[in-house]
């Protein structure tokens, strides 16, 4: 009997083992999944965030091309028609700026290092502005970042709105617009280069991705151009805009300063531009 009683406890005790190491798999992988969910949904989240600060990016958002009322001044034409900020004797080209005084210290230090930064690497010198020069740049905080292309005559607003366009690459960007460049995405080659996906495009935004007839000046096509957009520039459906041709997944549009190439293409404009 005492084996018979021995025998049927012993299967319980194994019966309750396996019941219990179920129990635990079962529980197991009830928390594996909800880790995964968890997951999933943390990743899916961050993705969109990571759309949205690239959005938030007035770079990215603002068409920041001031244009005229009646004509787009573009590069080519406009460096062309002689509307260039005038190169001195020294082959130095100077263009007096000021600076408003709503910008706090901290803020027109920030933009004065944008300023300067051009002394280092080009023949441009922006240089505080008297009361005798003709035409010069007035930076303004207006509500976003934006500004014309080329030298228009007289005073020239460049806005860097104090919420958002303070970036050392925002500033040199803009200063590239009153210097005579358009956005990287515009050159006359570009379909060699990106794919634009329009039907990605918020509507009424199109014009930011026509084509300008750029001369190019023999520089290549750079998608790390401080005037190259991100890839989902406009986007109203968080899917890309622009993708590079023909490896979709280079680094694209994500200069935070200008590159050796935009360097060198202000030099090559500055020294001899040639027009068509
Ligand atoms: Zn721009």
């Amino acid at each position: 009997i005492s084996l018979l009683s021995w025998f049927r406890s012993s299967t319980l005790m194994v019966l309750c083992y396996i019941l219990i190491l179920y129990f635990l798999c079962y529980v197991f992988n009830a928390f594996l999944i909800i880790y995964r969910c968890i997951f999933a949904v943390l990743i899916i989240a961050s993705k969109q965030i990571n759309k949205s600060v690239a959005l938030d990016d007035p770079i990215l958002t603002d068409g920041d091309i001031v244009m005229e009322e009646d004509a787009e001044r573009n590069f080519d034409p406009c460096t062309c028609r002689g509307c260039m900020w005038g190169k001195q004797t020294d082959g130095k080209v100077y263009i007096p700026y000021y600076v408003a005084n709503h910008f706090s210290s901290r803020e027109k230090a920030i933009i004065t290092r944008g300023l300067e930064s051009f002394s280092s690497f080009s023949w441009s010198r922006f240089r505080p502005s008297r009361s005798s020069d003709r035409d010069w740049l007035s930076i303004e905080s207006q509500n976003s970042c934006h500004s014309y292309v080329c030298c228009l005559g007289g005073k020239q607003v460049v806005s860097l709105g104090q919420s958002g366009c303070l970036y050392h690459g925002t500033i040199q960007h803009e200063l590239l617009h009153a210097l005579g460049f358009n956005h990287e995405q515009t050159r006359s080659d570009r379909d060699n280069h990106i794919r634009v996906l329009l039907e990605n495009v918020v509507s009424g935004m199109e014009l930011n991705f026509r084509k300008i007839a750029t001369p190019n000046q023999g520089t290549p096509c750079n998608y790390n151009s401080d005037m190259q957009y991100h890839r989902y520039a406009f986007s109203k459906n968080n899917r890309p805009t622009m993708v590079p041709i023909p490896n979709p997944n280079v680094s694209f549009g994500n200069a935070k300063e200008m590159s050796r190439n935009d360097n060198a293409r202000l030099n090559m404009l500055h020294k001899c531009c040639k027009c068509p």
